[in-house]
């Protein structure tokens, strides 16, 4: 059979069982469409629980689906960010449900207007291999507060942690509220075609025009969390060795397999050498050896490392110099998917380094010659998730922020506006549609209904036909 036979195989046994799942889902929205407060804090408060009492269960499944993962790699970017993320809404929750008056025009008055927000019903998640617990269990917390149904398809790549959410989001919260469906892009393409009342996908770019493609069919609105080059600028007046701590911390959780990690580095061209040499040293200093060291996460499988490898390979073929950096000269050679970090200096946008997300420990470093110069750079490539800016001159950092357009974005430090939950996350163009965390985290999973209601006494038929002078007398003053 042809690879696209057996996958048109494949998706044609998986779709009976997705539609089913969906099917009992839709049936207990239609039952119960607008679930209590009380009902949705149960909910929060089983995922808060289940992620405490599973951590060191969720934190070996991902290590050994990762061939190592840091364990406190995933501490601090698995498990406590879900238990404090759950908290935010379970503090915010009752005030997000009421309703929200909005002012009525004066010419409509006695009547009033408000928006009340209602559960969409069925919601669905697409979820990444790189932080498969938070990006799976931090949108299954804002659906779940909105008052949704929720299935799940998480990532193929970590099949024991993708189990294991099946198995305890099934036993928390049943097929009625939950659904986890396992597998890779054929039952994607099935989930992915589902009449969703709202789909939310994180992954890479080109996947996502897929989704987005198949959620068109349906109109089910979708929120898309993309990847693209985050880019981290550095003031020439900025001290470099901070900035190497932040950038190395950036880079390096997750063995720089995150979203958000800085991609490159654009350094005025007078303290490149320095921040090359910061770099150089900051590593070590955190990583005093990597393929022996617990802290230092693997590539998630051979293909990914070969990817990143290869991006390094066609860098230096065309000229780009490599700095890898082994602080203990250890062997990666033993099968265990780890890499050392490594920078590249004199890159060229021909190289695929430069055109790729790098999702790697590979840190390309570009100079500038004048701050107007940087941001050129930035603006002339796809709007990026993410964009790092270090300089303590506040009016310089307001700038940047206003002539760039990325996602989100921190100023001297990286990766925080992911942690800081009361901001909206999400991309721009090319780096996601719409957005999570925060208040906006609820809204996306809502309906926000305009209601407006009218006075028993009121003015209304005034406006109503026969027109005539009267109207036309009303009108005008109306309109001075
Ligand atoms: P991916 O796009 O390869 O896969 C993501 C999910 O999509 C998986 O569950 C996969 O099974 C599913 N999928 C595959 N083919 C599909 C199809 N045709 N239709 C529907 N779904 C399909 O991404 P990945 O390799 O798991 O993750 C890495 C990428 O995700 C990077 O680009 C990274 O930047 C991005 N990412 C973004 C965020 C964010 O919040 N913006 C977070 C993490 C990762």
């Amino acid at each position: 059979m042809s690879q696209s036979a057996q996958e048109a195989n494949v998706e044609s046994i998986a779709a009976p069982k997705v539609q089913a799942a969906f099917d009992r889902l839709e049936a207990a929205y239609r039952r119960d469409p607008v679930p209590s407060l009380r009902a949705r804090l149960e909910s929060l408060r089983k995922l808060k629980q289940l992620t405490k009492d599973n951590a060191e269960a969720i934190s070996e499944a991902i290590r050994q689906d990762f061939g190592h993962r840091s364990r406190h790699d995933t501490a601090l970017a698995e498990i406590f960010p879900i238990v404090q993320l759950v908290t935010y809404i379970e503090k915010n929750l009752k005030g997000w449900m009421k309703p929200e008056r909005r002012p009525m025009p004066a010419t409509f008055l006695p009547a009033s207007a408000k928006i009340i927000r209602q559960p969409l019903g069925v919601v669905g998640i697409v979820s990444p291999w790189n932080y498969p617990y938070n990006l799976t269990a931090g949108p299954l917390a804002y659906a779940l507060a909105a008052g949704n149904r929720v299935f799940i398809k998480p990532s193929e790549l970590t099949p024991r942690t993708s189990a294991l959410m099946n198995a305890l989001f099934t036993e928390a919260f049943g097929p009625d509220l939950v659904a986890v469906v396992e597998g890779g892009p054929e039952v994607a393409a099935a989930f992915t075609r589902l009449p969703f009342d709202h789909l939310i996908f994180t992954g890479s770019t080109n996947v996502g025009r897929h989704v987005m493609r198949a959620a068109a069919e349906n109109l089910t609105p979708v929120t898309l969390e993309l990847g693209g080059k985050s880019p981290v600028i550095v003031h020439e007046s900025f001290p470099v060795e901070k900035a190497a701590n932040r950038i190395v911390f950036g880079k390096l959780i997750n063995a720089g397999q995150t979203c958000i990690a800085p991609d490159y580095v654009l350094v005025h061209e007078s303290k490149r050498d320095a921040l090359v040499d910061a770099i150089a040293s900051e590593i070590p200093q955190r990583f005093p050896s990597l393929a022996a060291n617990p802290d230092y996460t693997a590539i998630v499988n051979d293909r990914h490392r070969e990817r990143v490898l290869s991006l390094v390979r066609d860098a230096e073929q065309k000229g780009a110099r490599k700095i890898e950096i082994n602080p203990a000269a250890e062997s990666f050679d033993n099968g265990a998917g780890k890499m050392a970090p490594v920078l590249l200096l004199d890159v060229r946008d021909d190289m695929k380094v430069m055109q790729e997300e790098i999702f790697g420990p590979v840190l390309p470093i570009v100079t500038y010659r004048t701050l107007d110069e940087a941001i050129e750079y930035v603006n002339a490539r796809p709007r990026p998730l993410a964009l790092y800016y270090f300089d303590y001159d506040a009016s310089r950092a307001d700038e940047v922020l206003e002539r760039t357009v990325s996602g989100g974005a921190v100023v001297n430090d990286t990766l925080l506006q992911f942690a800081a939950e009361t901001l909206p996350f999400g991309g721009v163009g090319p780096s996601g549609l719409g957005a999570y965390h925060g208040p906006e985290g609820f809204d996306t999973f809502s309906h926000k209904k305009a209601v407006v209601k009218q006075a028993k006494l009121n003015a209304a038929g005034l406006l109503s036909p026969p027109y005539g002078e009267r109207i036309d007398k009303l009108l005008k003053l109306l309109m001075r």
